[in-house]
């Protein structure tokens, strides 16, 4: 049973991770917020949930360790242990191999997934004496297949699968599931911006991309929905998804079956 009602969720001031945060919200959590801003203000953003007490922002740059390292101390002390843990930020980039900047390749795979090592390793521990935790990792029909142009995106979404399975297994005993959720197509701003990228490097029009290029890897040709996410989600906190760890949940209208 839940024994803490703290859930932390990277790069959920946008798309999929704001909805999944909503979403925790509306159930119940205590919800500790990751993401960038910009300009935004933290206060105006946390009121978009409709429930001030229950959410606080919580700040780190993914990129590298120490930051993390603040923000799971914090959180632990502002809303206590932390019972689910979602990694979900991440960031885009299409390029030809030969010419992908090299700092883009080392943001990628700093974000996208050793973030999730990192979260996971300060977060296990008290999952551990909890005696329950859910660690929910947003990989990708990527995690999978793979689509040229996108070397980091496509490695450390693989990576991302790799590392939930190995922490999946060693948690295997102790009630703490470890799960990657492997979306196709959602419309989110990440998709918005690798439109006119994928539109050069293939040598095509905006539109073309989304008709010939993403929704043709979708047999059901339709973007995923951020609320079909949260569902998901929301289906793997449940006791009905005790027995589901290590594994690779496709929510893609049938890409990769193809
Ligand atoms: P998004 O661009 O809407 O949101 C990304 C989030 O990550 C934002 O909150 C942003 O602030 C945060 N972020 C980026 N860099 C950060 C950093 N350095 N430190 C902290 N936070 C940072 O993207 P999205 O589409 O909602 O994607 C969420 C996750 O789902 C990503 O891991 C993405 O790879 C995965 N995914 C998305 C799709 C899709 O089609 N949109 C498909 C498969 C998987």
């Amino acid at each position: 049973m839940m024994k803490s009602n703290h859930a932390l969720v990277t790069g959920a001031t946008s798309g999929i991770g704001y909805a999944m945060a909503r979403r925790l919200v509306e159930l119940g959590y205590r919800v500790s917020v990751n993401g960038l801003l910009g300009e935004e203000d933290p206060n105006d953003f946390l009121m978009s949930f409709g429930d001030r007490e229950r959410v606080r922002f919580a700040e780190a740059d993914l990129r590298s360790s120490q930051p993390i390292e603040k923000m799971m101390k914090e959180a632990k002390q502002a809303f206590g242990p932390i019972s689910v843990l979602v990694n979900n930020a991440g960031i885009q980039h299409v390029s030809p191999v030969e010419d992908f900047a090299v700092e883009k390749w080392d943001a990628i795979i700093a974000i996208n997934m050793s973030s999730a090592f990192h979260t996971i390793r300060l977060a296990v521990p008290d999952m551990k004496d909890l005696g329950w935790g859910r660690i929910i990792n947003l990989a990708s029909a990527h995690a999978l297949v793979a689509s040229p142009f996108k070397t980091a995106y496509v490695s450390a979404k693989h990576g991302v699968l790799g590392l939930t399975k190995t922490v999946a297994l060693e948690l295997a005993k102790h009630n703490i599931t470890c799960t990657a959720i492997c979306p196709g197509y959602v419309k989110t701003p990440l998709v918005e911006k690798q439109i006119p990228d994928t539109a050069k490097a293939r040598g095509m029009t905006e539109q073309e991309v989304v008709e010939k290029v993403l929704l043709a890897a979708q047999p059901t040709g339709k973007f995923v929905t951020v609320e079909q996410i949260a569902d998901a989600m929301e289906f793997l906190l449940s006791d009905g998804a005790a027995n589901i760890t290590g594994s690779a949940l496709s929510i893609d209208g049938g890409w990769i079956a193809q």
